[in-house]
């Protein structure tokens, strides 16, 4: 291969690479605007880290949800002290979510949860996680409205689980989160 062969192909993925990368911040940008339409609406509220930890051990008590994520030895909270950045993600076996106060409220409590049961930023599987999550513990008039507002900025959130598990482990899931 010639010298210049090589650097067009070289340019032609870097080209891939940012397009994609591009349109992964505009998905991001479009998660965020759906969430602030629905900003009346993120749920009850929590003062303190040890309210988000009850409320936490309510969601991860649910027998199927301790089922589908046995691999879930327990969760921390941390407080996001001197940081305005939420998080949320899965070190050693256990749900870590850093929490600063005006993440502490149930839609963005299931947005970091749902991050740490994905692996792909905001992409479908987040999204789709995210949606199980809210429909289960916030209800099925939020789900919608998330869903329509996703379907409406046009944020992927199609992704089967059923196909991934199928792949990975020769059988359909058997819960139903
Ligand atoms: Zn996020």
């Amino acid at each position: 291969m010639t010298t210049k062969k090589r650097t067009r192909q070289r340019s032609r993925s870097d080209e891939r690479a940012s397009k994609k990368r591009l349109k992964e911040q505009l998905a991001e940008e479009h998660l965020y605007t759906a969430e602030e339409m629905l900003r009346e609406k993120w749920g009850k509220r929590f003062r303190t880290v040890s309210e988000v930890e009850k409320y936490l051990e309510g969601i991860i008590g649910v027998p199927d949800f301790r089922e589908k994520f046995c691999h879930c030895k327990g969760f921390c909270v941390f407080d996001g002290r001197g940081s305005q950045l939420a998080r949320g993600r899965f070190v050693n076996g256990e749900f870590h979510l850093t929490l600063p106060r005006w993440a502490r409220v149930e839609l963005i409590i299931l947005h970091e949860l749902a991050h740490c049961l994905s692996w792909d930023g905001h992409g479908p599987v987040f999204c789709s996680y995210y949606l199980k999550l809210v429909r289960r513990f916030m209800g099925e008039e939020m789900y919608v409205e998330l869903r329509d507002w996703f379907d409406d900025f046009g944020v992927k959130r199609r992704w089967s689980e059923r196909r991934f598990h199928r792949k990975a482990y020769g059988g359909d899931p058997d819960f139903t989160l």
